[in-house]
C-alpha cells in the first residue's frame, strides 16, 4: 500500500509539473505570438432568418502556433486575461477586424458588419471607448460597420457598464450581449443597458427540449417588446432553423450555415450570400 501511495504521488506531481510548465510555456509563447504575427482572425457568418441573407461576420481569434498548429481561443484567452496579455491582444483584434472590414467595404460589402468579442477585462478599462474610436479612425471605418460582443459578466459593475456602453453607442457602434441566458445577471439589466442585439447562448439552441424552448420563447418575447434584435448561435440543424423561424427569431449563426472561415474564404462566402 505504501508503494502504491508513493507512486501515485509521483504520478500526480509529474502531471502537475507538466501542467505548470505547459502553462508557463504557453504564456511565454503567447507573449511572442502577439509580436510575431501568429494571431489570426477567422470569420463566421451571421444570417437573417427570413431572407437567408448574410448580415455580418463575427471575428474569432485563432493562434497559429509554430509547433502546436492552430489553437482555438478556449485554450489561451483565459491565460491572456490572467496575465494582462489580453490588452495587446484585444487591441490587435479590434484593429485587425476594422482593417479587414474596411477592405471588404471597399469590395462592395456595404450591407455587412463585423462583430468583435470583447473580454470583460478590456471592457473594464476606462480608456476602452477611446480605444474603439481610435481603431475606427485608424482603419477609416464608419462606426455602423462595427459591433462589439460583450457578455453579461460586464454587468458586475453596472455603473461602469452603463457609462462605457453609452459612450460606445455615441460613437455609433453596435453592441450585443453574448452567451445570453448563461450569466447570473438578469433580464432587468436589459432595460438599463443601451444594447442592439442579444445572442441566445448555444446551450439553449443545441438541445431544444421543452424548457429550453420555453426559455428561447421568453427571451424572444421580451427582446421584441424592447426592440432588441435576437440572434441564436450554435445553430447546426434545419430543425433548429425551423423552430427559430416559427418563433420569429430574426437572426442565426452556426455550423448549419458555416464554420468560422479564414478571411479569404469568408470573402468568397460573402460574395455568394450577400444578395448582390
Ligand atoms: P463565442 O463568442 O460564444 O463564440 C462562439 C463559439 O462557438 C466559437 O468558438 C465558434 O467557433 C463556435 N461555434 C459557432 N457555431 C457553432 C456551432 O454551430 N456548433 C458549435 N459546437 N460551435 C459553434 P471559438 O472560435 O473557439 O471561440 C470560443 C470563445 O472564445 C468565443 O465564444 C469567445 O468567448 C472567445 N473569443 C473568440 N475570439 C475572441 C477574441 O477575439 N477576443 C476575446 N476576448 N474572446 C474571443
Ligand atoms: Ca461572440
Ligand atoms: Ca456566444
Ligand atoms: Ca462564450
Amino acid at each position: 500500500a505504501k508503494e502504491g501511495r508513493k507512486s501515485n504521488f509521483c504520478f500526480f506531481s509529474e502531471e502537475l509539473h507538466q501542467k505548470i510548465t505547459n502553462r508557463l510555456e504557453l504564456e511565454r509563447d503567447l507573449r511572442r505570438a502577439v509580436g510575431q504575427g501568429e494571431l489570426e482572425l477567422w470569420y463566421q457568418p451571421k444570417m437573417n432568418l427570413s431572407s437567408s441573407r448574410l448580415i455580418g461576420m463575427e471575428a474569432l481569434l485563432r493562434w497559429k502556433h509554430p509547433v502546436y498548429g492552430i489553437i482555438a481561443p478556449g485554450q489561451f484567452i483565459h491565460i491572456a486575461e490572467e496575465t494582462n496579455l489580453i490588452t495587446p491582444i484585444g487591441e490587435w483584434v479590434l484593429k485587425e477586424a476594422c482593417r479587414q472590414m474596411k477592405v471588404w467595404l471597399e469590395h462592395g460589402m456595404e450591407g455587412l458588419s463585423v462583430a468583435v468579442n470583447i473580454s470583460f477585462r478590456q471592457f473594464a478599462d476606462h480608456e476602452f471607448p477611446e480605444l474603439v474610436a481610435k481603431a475606427l479612425h485608424e482603419a477609416g471605418l464608419p462606426p455602423q460597420y462595427l459591433e462589439l460582443e460583450i457578455t453579461e459578466s460586464v454587468a458586475q459593475n453596472a455603473m461602469h457598464a452603463i457609462s462605457a456602453l453609452t459612450k460606445i453607442k455615441e460613437l455609433g457602434v453596435g453592441v450585443s450581449i453574448d452567451d445570453f441566458g448563461t450569466g447570473y445577471s438578469s433580464l432587468s439589466y436589459l432595460s438599463q443597458f443601451p444594447i442592439d442585439r442579444l445572442k441566445i447562448d448555444q446551450s439553449f439552441v443545441r438541445n431544444l427540449n421543452a424548457s429550453n424552448q420555453a426559455i428561447i420563447r421568453s427571451i424572444l418575447d421580451i427582446a421584441n417588446h424592447m426592440n432588441i434584435t435576437v440572434i441564436a448561435e450554435g445553430v447546426e440543424t434545419l430543425e433548429q432553423v425551423h423552430f427559430l423561424q416559427q418563433h420569429r427569431c430574426q437572426e442565426a449563426q452556426g455550423y448549419y450555415y458555416s464554420k468560422p472561415l479564414p478571411a479569404e474564404q469568408a470573402f468568397e462566402y460573402m460574395v455568394k450570400h450577400s444578395g448582390k
